[in-house]
């Protein structure tokens, strides 16, 4: 089918965000502390909506169930990616998730969730949270218990372009002053294991201390993510990373470029600039999906995306 797949946002209220995604991204946002943009999402917590073209109103998981040729009839009950911008105006608390087979026994049947960021920008002097200090398990543990939160948590800077890969078991925080693309596994199993002890409507929110002792992997070790570049006319692609649940590539437009695409579908997000894909007019803030079977894809203009599919 020769037919892109445009999305409706849906946007997230939360305590630790700001106006960025209207701001930088002109969305209309419900309100100045709007944390999250669900840009390609069929899960049912935030589930897109089709915006344009033959299926517009439809949801992307009625397509996933009742269209499944337009992602290569891959297997699976969920699509199974979800794209995320945020906007952290202020620290996201420590939490961890789990893997697939933890999510399954405890969480009713879910996926875990890994995730990866790229960092679209953020203040100067900005950092992140990524692992842990504790050598063991038990002084994980030990640390959490006794609330030796500054010894425990890494904490690291960050700058613009920065890409991290967050595995199944990985103590991790957005914190103040960023704003991240997030490609994850669709999934909403987040274990709170400090918050910072800030109140929302007046409660602390709720945390998962066992869960979060059972999940976190000790001794943390930090991924290496290899980037790997190579040059497309007068534009560049750049691999984030692949693993068994995604690859993440950043496509830097410069001019004109067609690239041909084999892949069960691939989710685009318009993250800088404006320009066209064959012929269709897209700007930043824009998202959407190549369908099965679309073949060769032109870009032209000046503009930075973030794609994302999943392996046939
Ligand atoms: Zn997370």
């Amino acid at each position: 089918m020769k037919e892109l797949l445009f999305l409706e946002p849906v946007f997230k209220e939360t305590i630790w965000g700001g106006n960025r995604l209207k701001t930088d991204f002109a969305y209309e946002i419900p309100s100045d502390h709007t944390g999250e943009c669900w840009a390609i999402s069929a899960h049912k917590s935030g589930d897109c909506v089709i915006s344009r073209g033959t299926y517009k109103g439809k949801h992307l998981s009625e397509l996933w169930k009742e269209h499944r040729e337009l992602f290569g009839n891959l297997p699976g009950d969920q699509f199974p990616l979800l794209v995320k911008i945020i906007d952290a105006k202020a620290d996201l608390s420590i939490q961890v998730h789990p893997d697939d087979a933890y999510a399954g026994e405890h969480e009713n049947g879910s996926l875990g969730k890994t995730e990866c960021w790229y960092i679209l920008d953020c203040d100067p002097g900005a950092q992140i949270v990524v692992g842990h200090h504790a050598k063991n398990h038990e002084e994980v543990e030990q640390m959490i218990r006794q609330a030796r939160w500054d010894e425990f948590i890494r904490v690291i800077p960050i700058k613009k372009g920065d890409f991290f890969q967050i595995t199944p078991g990985t103590i991790h925080a957005i914190k103040t002053g960023t704003l991240i693309l997030e490609t994850q596994q669709s999934s909403d199993i987040t274990y709170r294991v400090y918050d910072y002890d800030r109140l929302q409507d007046g409660k602390p929110r709720q945390l998962h201390v066992q869960q979060s002792i059972d999940v976190i992997q000790a001794p943390f070790v930090p991924q290496s993510t290899e980037e790997e570049s190579f040059r497309v006319g007068d534009g560049e692609i750049t691999k984030l990373v692949s693993c068994q649940y995604y690859s993440v590539y950043k496509i830097a437009v410069k001019g004109k470029m067609t690239l041909p695409n084999e892949n069960p579908f691939v989710n685009v997000s318009v993250l800088e600039g404006a320009g066209e894909v064959d012929g269709v007019s897209i700007k930043k803030g824009d998202h959407f999906i190549i369908p099965a079977g679309y073949k060769d894809v032109t870009y032209e203009g000046e503009m930075m995306l973030i794609s994302s599919s999943v392996l046939p």
